[in-house]
């Protein structure tokens, strides 16, 4: 060996080992379990395997899962497992290694993830990509259920597009145009907003390079005048934030190359009119995790009393989150040059989610107290398109994730291999009635995979199915049960009624000839005997039962026909069990005896709602809820639960009349000791600054929380609701009074809904 050679390899060597104990520094930096064995076994095994092999760019191989490693720690925050999986994941696909042998060393866990890795460079990344990519995205994500494979590739394409320069050209053109179309959209929708924008420009840098120039030249010369932009309209905001007391701190966001190219190209506008180049985001420590939704808008009060608003250019992603979690409040300002600008306003936690996705959620998941628990489900059902687990095992917070980017549908494959896309639990003749209807209506079986299955048989994802039809088979009434689709069920319901009107028809006419055949009168009373006599709820159901010879006329009816009165005992089946009458005394003495509640609930004495009792003994009734104040009263239901409904609650009204001895009287005693959600609807002219002036009101001066806020303007006329958390309805009328005394303010009632858009 040459010194030359030997020089070289002590510093690849001393190159890894730094490489290896950053990634274990950040490891051990976050909150993760400390599992730093199982890590340096991965890495020393990976080290191993992919000895003596480079790099394109001269570096050992082993710094390239390293970097992996390293992004799906320190950018997704990601944990051992992964990082595991991040060093193995090209051990199996380039090295004679196997994922038996993974499996041993390191575990099911590990061996599948570094499996589904090998599976997506193989074979779905590989040259048939490009023809049905969309498709292909879709599929590969219905394909693998440990998210952890999905993060892990592309922490493995961020470094690669990292790394792109050493590349030939044409291979940096795919590999940038594969990232633009499959990864940069994954990315963006599991929320990993820092890398989405990343990926973006690099692919656009290496597709782009000359355009891509272009734009950091203009962004550079712009530089200085956005920086005083920045600081002459942040200026204000600081004084009036500090003065508050609130912890933050004011960032300036740049719009970045890809995406202002983007806009240049969508909107053909040159580089000069993007006005939105530059936007503040204003991040806030919640002096407690509980007024975090609070304190957003009240540093949107306070900062639009510098600034006047944009009227409708406030964005609520607050309440509203977007499907991949992100949260923020989002409003455009006038600056004193004129200019809108846009301010983004949201907690440490919810930037967090916004850069780092999911992932970010570990963090607030370690704190083990109750309300991150909640925080954590409610947010997990914010993105329930993307994850469908909403209670996590407290354990391992990924490993009870599957993903399901794209749950709600499948993927299955024609004969002729032509991708299908059907919604979720689809069978068999769903996918008959979604190529065509013929296929539909006269399918008798199907082939999925080569294997003979019936209409009912559900699909998965990946079937390849082959419908098998018959000239002579008919739809059945029975099929409305095998078919999920709306369409499948539209049309069977199509064909039958079609089928069914024609035998209705004959069976009127069957009918008619019978009953003047045994000279007896076509008229309400007798056809209405002969329903009940065979338990059809109208006489169309009666004819269409003759048509098809379901039954078949006879002695029977005659008979029927001919009583003089129908009697009692089959009338009874049409009354409703707690109408007027139908019932002897003794019957409903025993009814209401099985129903008395075991708990000795004394009727005839006024219940008081104490503050411990609403928590624990009763419910407040979800048609009407009612607060402290209201005319209210209490129902007992057949859980021996008590459901506090308002007075003239409509659903109480229903209640009073049919079970009057379960209803209790009801005196609120509650105090100030709780809150309760109560929503205002406002409506006036539109005006500048309205939406502050309303909050202003009940937050500022009223100090009261407002739980969700929404209004639109029309034509000049502004609507909308507020939810805010009260003691009782003495607070609503003192809001209401106060939100009068606004001049624009039309109407200010309490309603029942909250109502926004969908
Ligand atoms: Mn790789």
């Amino acid at each position: 060996m040459t010194d030359e050679k030997q020089k070289q390899e002590q510093a690849d060597e001393e190159m890894i080992n730094q490489g290896f104990q950053k990634l274990l520094d950040t490891y051990l930096a976050t909150k993760h379990r400390k599992k730093v064995e199982i890590i340096t076994k991965a890495f020393n095994f990976a080290k191993q395997a992919h000895k003596g092999v480079k790099r394109r760019s001269g570096e050992p191989y082993i710094m390239h899962p390293i970097a992996v490693a390293q992004i799906a720690c320190e950018e997704i925050g990601l944990g051992s497992t992964s990082i595991c999986a991040a060093l193995l994941h090209d051990v199996v696909e380039d090295t004679d290694y196997t994922v038996e042998d993974i499996e041993n060393l390191f575990g099911p866990k590990i061996a599948q993830i570094v499996d589904g890795l090998t599976k997506i460079s193989g074979g779905i990344f590989g040259d048939r990509a490009s023809a049905q990519a969309e498709n292909f995205k879709k599929l590969l994500l219905t394909m693998n259920d440990d998210i952890r494979v999905i993060l892990i590739k592309i922490a493995d394409r961020l470094h690669n597009m990292r790394t792109l320069g050493s590349m030939l050209p044409n291979k940096q053109y795919k590999i940038a145009g594969e990232t633009l179309y499959i990864y940069a959209p994954l990315a963006n929708r599991l929320g990993l907003n820092k890398i989405k924008t990343e990926l973006e420009d690099l692919s656009f840098k290496y597709e782009h390079p000359e355009e891509y120039a272009r734009i950091e030249a203009m962004l550079k010369e712009t530089k200085e005048e956005r920086e005083e932009l920045f600081n002459d309209f942040t200026a204000p905001i600081r004084e009036k934030l500090d003065k508050k007391g609130i912890k933050y701190r004011i960032l300036a966001r740049i719009k970045s190359p890809y995406s202002i190219w983007n806009k240049m190209q969508t909107k053909h506008i040159p580089f000069e009119e993007i006005y939105d180049i530059l936007a503040v985001r204003i991040i806030f420590e919640p002096t407690d995790p509980e007024m975090e939704l609070n304190e957003c808008f009240g540093i949107y009060v306070s900062i639009s009393k510098i600034y006047k608003p944009h009227p409708d250019r406030l964005r609520d992603w607050v309440n509203h989150p977007k499907s991949n979690g992100y949260q923020a409040l989002h409003v455009t300002l006038m600056s004193n040059k004129g200019q809108w600008i846009e301010v983004q306003i949201r907690s440490e936690r919810m930037n967090d989610i916004a850069e780092q996705g999911f992932a970010a959620h570990w963090k607030y998941k370690d704190g083990n107290n109750h309300e991150d628990e909640g925080e954590l489900e409610k947010w997990l059902r914010t993105i329930k398109e993307i994850l469908d687990d909403p209670q996590p095992d407290a354990m391992d917070f990924l490993d009870t994730i599957k993903l399901n980017l794209f749950a709600s549908e499948i993927f299955v494959f024609t004969p002729k291999g032509e991708i299908k896309t059907m919604p979720q639990n689809s069978t068999a003749l769903d996918f008959a009635f979604s190529i065509h209807t013929f296929l539909g209506s006269h399918c008798i079986g199907a082939k999925v995979n080569h294997k003979l299955v019936p209409l009912s048989h559900k699909l998965q994802s990946g079937d390849q199915v082959e419908i098998l039809t018959s000239k002579s088979q008919r739809v059945q009434p029975s099929w409305i049960n095998f078919a999920s689709t709306a369409k499948a069920k539209a049309k069977i319901h199509a064909i039958l009624k079609r089928e069914q009107r024609g035998m209705q028809q004959a069976g009127e006419d069957k009918l008619q000839a019978f009953l003047s055949q045994e000279n007896l009168e076509w008229n309400d009373d007798n056809i209405h005997k002969l329903c009940v006599l065979h338990n059809f709820k109208t006489p169309e159901e009666l004819y269409s039962a003759i048509g098809f010879k379901t039954i078949i006329l006879g002695e029977e009816d005659i008979n029927e026909l001919k009583k003089e009165k129908a009697s009692a005992n089959n009338w009874k089946k049409f009354i409703i069990p707690f109408a007027f009458g139908g019932k002897s005394n003794k019957e409903k003495q025993q009814e209401e005896n099985d129903k008395e509640p075991a708990q000795k609930i004394d009727s005839k004495k006024i219940l008081r709602l104490t503050p411990e009792g609403i928590q624990k003994n009763y419910l407040i009734a979800d048609c009407c809820k009612p607060i402290p104040g209201d005319d209210a009263l209490g129902f007992i239901n057949d859980k021996n639960q008590i459901i506090i409904h308002k007075r003239q609650c409509k659903v109480a009204a229903k209640l009073k009349s049919g079970f009057g001895n379960r209803l209790l009287a009801v005196q609120w005693e509650t105090g100030k000791a709780l809150d309760f959600p109560v929503n205002i609807y406002i409506k006036g002219i539109d005006a500048m600054g309205i939406l502050h002036k309303v909050s202003d009101i009940v937050t500022e001066q009223l100090n009261v929380n407002i739980r969700k806020i929404f209004i639109e303007t029309v034509d000049g006329i502004f609507e909308g609701h507020i939810q805010l958390y009260v003691h009782n309805v003495e607070d609503v009328k003192v809001i209401i009074k106060n939100l009068q005394k606004i001049e624009e303010m039309k109407v200010v009632t309490r309603v029942e809904k909250f109502e926004d858009r969908p």
